[in-house]
């Protein structure tokens, strides 16, 4: 209980003051549009649709979706942080700034920029920086953070599985993981390619367990009649393909209610999702990403 109370000060303290708009070690691209914070986990965080800045010598898009996923920038500061809280280590985290309406840096690069040079040096800059991300990690997750306004408020987790797939049962199920986006975690975890996507101990199951329904998950195997994301352009880019070099990639799509709408929310759903990524990655990747001695104010 005084911990609670603790808790909510620290919050009410923290919100006082804004967030730093810069990581002492943040790099910036092409008139501050993208952000790379480099990290020494074999983790990515990229966050391609939390972006504000809307300049006026870029047109706005004609094509796609052009809405911007609320908050998924802090969201994305704010998972990155709870992450280095637990483990001492930070995870790379590369944010686009530019707004949606200007740049969609999760579709390819003709859709989105509408083909405009300085929307499309953002574009080129957000993978650039993902690629030496990549670099430096060699292996391990990439996250690309999102924000969904469906019906449902349930994290959805994109695997590159459509609604359909996600339907298949035993076998048939097993022989999708090549096609996913965590073909490389398959080879790894110690139990079936079910139990990986919809678990236990999936991330989904993780999530679940501490408050925040998901799907997939063991309770919502696949997403029924509700719209789902199943993972885009930048998932299926930065997966392992062929070369088999040991990434495996997720598209995570957040609701908005009672995760990413207050700032006391959005902080608490960080530190969930942080404990939740440290099991999945050390269970099913045999990853620990706790680098150093006991937890740093984690409260598993
Ligand atoms: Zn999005």
């Amino acid at each position: 209980m005084v911990w609670r109370v603790v808790s909510a000060l620290i919050v009410m303290l923290a919100s006082a003051s804004p967030r730093a708009e810069e990581a002492p070690d943040s790099i910036f691209f092409v008139g501050r549009t993208v952000e790379y914070i480099p990290g020494t986990l074999p983790l990515i965080i990229a966050a391609p649709h939390g972006g504000q800045l809307e300049p006026a010598d870029i047109p706005d898009r004609k094509d796609g979706v052009t809405t911007r996923d609320a908050e998924t920038d802090l969201l994305a500061v704010d998972l990155a942080d709870a992450i280095t809280r637990r483990t001492g280590a930070r995870p790379h985290l590369i944010l686009c700034h530019l707004h949606r309406k200007k740049v969609d840096c999760n579709r390819d690069a003709l859709t989105g920029t509408g083909g405009n040079p300085k929307a499309l040096a953002t574009w080129r800059a957000f993978h650039e920086a993902i690629g030496k991300a990549r670099s430096a990690a060699r292996h391990g997750l990439f996250l690309d953070l999102h924000g969904h306004s469906h019906p449902a408020p349930k994290v959805e987790i994109g695997y590159l599985l459509s609604e359909e797939q996600l339907r298949e049962q035993g076998p048939a199920f097993a022989a999708l993981a090549p096609i996913s986006g965590i073909a490389a975690l398959a080879k790894t975890t110690p139990g079936t390619f079910e139990a990986l996507v919809r678990g236990p101990l999936s991330l989904g199951g993780l999530l679940e367990s501490a408050g925040y329904p998901s799907v997939p998950s063991p309770t919502s195997p696949d997403p029924g009649e509700e719209p789902y994301f199943r993972g885009g352009y930048n998932t299926a880019r930065y997966r392992s393909g062929g070369a088999d070099d040991g990434f495996f990639a997720l598209q995570i799509e957040c609701p908005r209610p009672g995760v990413r709408d207050t700032e006391e929310n959005r902080r608490r759903f960080a530190e969930a999702f942080a404990v939740a990524l440290e099991r999945w990655m050390e269970h099913h990747a045999g990853i620990p990403l706790r680098t150093q001695a006991g937890p740093k104010g984690g409260s598993e």
